[in-house]
């Protein structure tokens, strides 16, 4: 029997290049193998799932013997790889189980970065990264009136606004002076702090998380400038790590992902790696949109029209109903400087490089209703 095409992993990445390989090919074997349970649901649902009602039966849009069956493809759900051997072109699973693949696709994620902490509570410092964190992190909310949330990013923020709809008091801490302060200028992350906290958010700006200590039901949080807070739960946002290991154990070329050329193609021929664990011309950009540029193009190269590549403009909506955001960072490296135009219900800033063009871009409030007309004035990521 041939060979399968074989995908480690069951989030978007991975569900997005069998789709997309199943559009162009229908008959090759597949196999999806992951350490969860495989079913399929949409990772950006859970930072607004509270406001969404969502339980987390119902984010799970379908198991994985609905998806075996869609995409006529063998799915093996709590099936940890456990090792990737490259001359045999076959992984390991537990019980000394071996299985060949054809092409390995290696749509692994990443891991919630932990800052070390001191405290008897820092290992009950929850993160949510998947469905089951989700549900863990849903049961934990029953009852809870306050909850520390480490790190003003995206996804910190995101969970801040949406545990306002469970009247539940987040406090946001962050070494920063502004929420996403890798996205936006200052002025700009202002505007959103204000209007977050308008809504009920509160920030401790500058400071960090020293100690998370057990007290009666809830936790006691010691912060660098020598205040404690008290909280009922503590949640952690403060970053992702790519999943490198099993590709570093193959002797494969890593760096802060597991690093891939333009064809997704890793270090060894027939491994890829796509998602949250890849490096693609020195970019990780954990988000959507690159996922199905991703899956689009290997794709078609796992059915024989080797791709490449491109990535347009990319811009990332931010999930934050008390203030609307979008952005679209300049690339790193990127000399010029931001121009903001402030009004009462929105900002528009522009990040302007000095031969002229515009490299980037943030719209708060009123002004995301400009996101269409000013997308097509940045410039592409990857062409
Ligand atoms: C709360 C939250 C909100 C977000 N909101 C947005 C948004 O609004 N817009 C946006 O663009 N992006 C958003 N993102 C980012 C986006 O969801 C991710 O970039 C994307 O889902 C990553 O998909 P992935 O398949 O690469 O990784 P994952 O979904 O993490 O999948 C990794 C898979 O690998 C499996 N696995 C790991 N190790 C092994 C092993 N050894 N053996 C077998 N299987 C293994 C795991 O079980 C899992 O199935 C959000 C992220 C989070 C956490």
């Amino acid at each position: 029997m041939t060979a399968p095409v074989m995908i480690l992993g069951s989030g978007l990445a991975a569900y997005n290049v069998a789709r997309e390989f199943r559009k162009l090919d229908k008959t090759t074997p597949l196999t999806i193998i992951s350490r969860d349970h495989a079913g399929f649901y949409s990772k950006p649902m859970l930072s607004n799932a509270l406001s969404g009602n969502k339980s987390p039966e119902q984010l799970l849009m379908k198991s994985a013997e609905k998806m075996a069956e869609e995409l006529s493809a063998t799915i093996l759900p709590h099936s940890k790889v456990l090792a990737i051997h490259v001359h045999n072109q076959e992984v390991l699973l537990g019980d000394d189980v071996r299985l060949p693949y054809r092409d390995l696709v290696l749509a692994l994620g990443a891991d919630p970065i932990r800052l070390p902490m001191l405290g008897d509570g820092a290992s009950d410092v929850l993160s949510v990264n998947d469905l089951d964190d989700f549900a863990h992190f849903n049961r934990r909310l029953a009852n809870a009136k306050t909850v520390v949330i480490l790190g003003a990013g995206l996804i910190g923020c995101e969970f801040a606004n949406d545990l306002l709809s469970r009247d539940i008091t987040p406090i946001v801490i962050d070494s920063a002076s502004w929420p996403l302060p890798r996205l936006l200028p200052q002025v700009a992350g202002d505007f959103l702090a204000q209007k977050l906290s308008a809504a009920g958010v509160q920030f401790h700006w500058g400071v960090t998380a020293k100690a998370v200590d057990a007290e009666g039901a809830g936790f006691s949080v010691k912060l660098s400038n020598g205040m404690t807070l008290q909280a009922d739960l503590v949640l952690s946002a403060v970053g992702l790590r790519s999943r490198t290991e099993l590709a570093a154990a193959a002797g494969l070329h890593i760096s802060r992902g597991v690093v891939v050329d333009r064809h997704l193609q890793t270090s060894q021929a027939h491994i890829y790696a796509v998602g949250d664990c890849a490096e693609v011309a020195g970019w990780i950009l954990p988000f959507v949109m690159p996922i199905m540029h991703q899956a689009k193009a290997l794709a078609a190269t796992l059915a024989g029209t080797t791709t490449a590549l491109k990535y347009p403009a990319m811009p990332v909506m931010v999930k934050t109903p008390a203030c609307p955001t979008v952005v679209a960072p300049p690339a790193i490296g990127s000399v010029g400087e931001w121009h903001v135009e402030t009004s009462e219900n929105g900002i528009l800033a522009k990040f302007i490089t000095d031969d002229g063009a515009m490299a980037g871009f943030a719209l708060l409030g009123s002004a995301t209703a400009q996101r269409q007309a000013l997308t097509p004035d940045l410039p592409v990521v990857l062409a």
